[in-house]
């Protein structure tokens, strides 16, 4: 079964919009083991989108459009199926009935302009949208389908993991699908494919996916199965054997993102931790307190980018600054002692490097940092040397910085 997706929409194409759409229903898709083969954009021309809804009809299984359905966009996308299927829109006084009652809950009348959303192409089969008022719109036939959603991407979002991804799994006859998500961190996507090349799977309707973000790559292993116990043996196997190979690398199997692993080990262990930061300037502190709950082991932080606050906040030696610099192994761990004592938390850890683009020199180049963990039996540091943007270096300091911390207390 192949897919294509369209997104429609003025702001798309002009690039004023990022087309998150996209990425959002292809990488759903993927989990359900669904190619896309086509991603297309067009404007706000009626006639433009009937032709990718045609075009999109006779080569795709499955089609996906996002956008102009609402009443601020005049309804472009219906008019468009209108012509592209050859229907009239129709009203549905139920449908009337339902918008008012929702509008009537929430104390407001009906505005006149969602009144359209009562207006539907005839034969249309209407997908619930649990947050707004646009609703999906579905043509079936035996071999293909043609499903028409709203842009605003939390609706979009609500309708794809209501409707369309149980419908698309009943449309493949309810094959049963294992989804195993390995979260790694401190290897490249280049790295990690030369490291587990070998085993990627060579069986019909099994897939591993390499999908890299701004804190690792993640792997995705796939099986499709009339056998569920047959689709789980599969991707067990295959995660073991991944496992095997770069489990140094592996944070979690499964959702959790690195803050909430490193939050679940620092609570379940009972302990605390405060943050120093040089280059990281309170990513780190971000990062650790983007899990609920995070009061629960997270002290705080000193943001000490002058060398003047490394100084006379976290009491790192002058001579130390002196004689090894800002960005050095001895000052990411004075910095780390500094702050666990200044703010009296079973762990503190530093961060101190060369984010760039400029400050770097030969022997310290854009990219080096040192992080730092102290904690009351002694304090370790860990030279990296990262590439990429500012930006980037940053992100990727602060999560090695999470990932040096999770290895230390789980003792690897
Ligand atoms: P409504 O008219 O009710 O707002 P709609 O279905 O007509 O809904 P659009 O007007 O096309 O949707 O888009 C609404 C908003 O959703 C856009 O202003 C944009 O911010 C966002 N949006 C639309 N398409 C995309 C997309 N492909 N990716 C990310 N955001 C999008």
């Amino acid at each position: 079964m192949n897919a294509e997706i369209i997104t429609i929409g003025e702001e798309i194409i002009s690039g004023h919009t990022l087309d998150t759409n996209s990425a959002y229903i292809a990488s759903k898709l993927s989990e359900i083991g669904i190619a896309v083969r086509y991603r297309v954009s067009v404007g706000d021309r009626v006639e433009d989108i009937e032709e990718a809804i045609l075009a999109a009809w006779n080569r795709s299984a499955v089609t996906i459009a996002t956008g102009g359905l609402g009443p601020t966009t005049d309804d472009i996308t219906k008019k468009a199926i209108c012509n592209a299927f050859d229907r009239k829109l129709v009203f549905h006084d139920d449908l009337l009935k339902l918008l008012e009652n929702r509008f009537r809950n929430l104390n407001r009348k009906l505005p006149a302009m969602a009144q359209n959303q009562a207006l539907q192409p005839q034969g249309a089969e209407l997908l619930d949208n649990p947050i707004g008022s646009a609703l999906g719109i579905l043509f079936q036939e035996d071999e293909r389908c043609f499903i028409s959603l709203p842009g605003v991407p939390s609706e979009m979002e609500a309708i794809i993991d209501q409707s369309v991804l149980p419908l698309l799994l009943k449309r493949e006859g309810r094959k049963h699908i294992e989804i195993r998500r390995i979260r790694t961190t401190g290897i490249t996507e280049s790295e990690l494919a030369q490291a587990i090349a070998d085993l990627e799977p060579i069986r019909e309707n099994m897939w591993l996916a390499y999908l890299p973000g701004h804190q690792g790559t993640d792997l995705r292993v796939v099986c499709r199965s009339e056998n569920e116990a047959e689709a789980k043996a599969e991707v067990d196997k295959l995660s073991e054997a991944i496992v095997g190979r770069v489990g140094e690398f592996i944070y979690t199997i499964g959702d959790q993102t690195i803050s909430e692993v490193v939050g679940s080990l620092l609570k379940n262990g009972g302990k605390t931790i405060a943050t120093a930061e040089s280059c990281t300037g309170g990513l780190m502190a971000k990062y650790l307190t983007d899990v609920p709950g995070s009061s629960e082991y997270y002290r705080g932080s000193v943001v000490a980018y002058s060398n003047e606050i490394k100084q006379s906040v976290l009491k790192v030696p002058p001579e130390m600054l002196e004689q090894y610099g800002a960005v050095s192994a001895q000052v990411a761990e004075a910095m780390a002692t500094g702050v666990r004592s200044l703010i009296g938390a079973d762990f503190g850890l530093s961060s101190t490097g060369i984010a760039g683009p400029d400050g770097g020199t030969p022997e310290k180049p854009v990219g080096l940092v040192y992080i730092g963990c102290a904690q009351a039996s002694g304090v370790v540091s860990k030279k990296v040397n990262l590439f990429g943007t500012r930006h980037r270096v940053r992100e990727r300091s602060a999560t090695m910085a999470l990932d040096i911390l999770r290895k230390i207390m789980i003792g690897r």
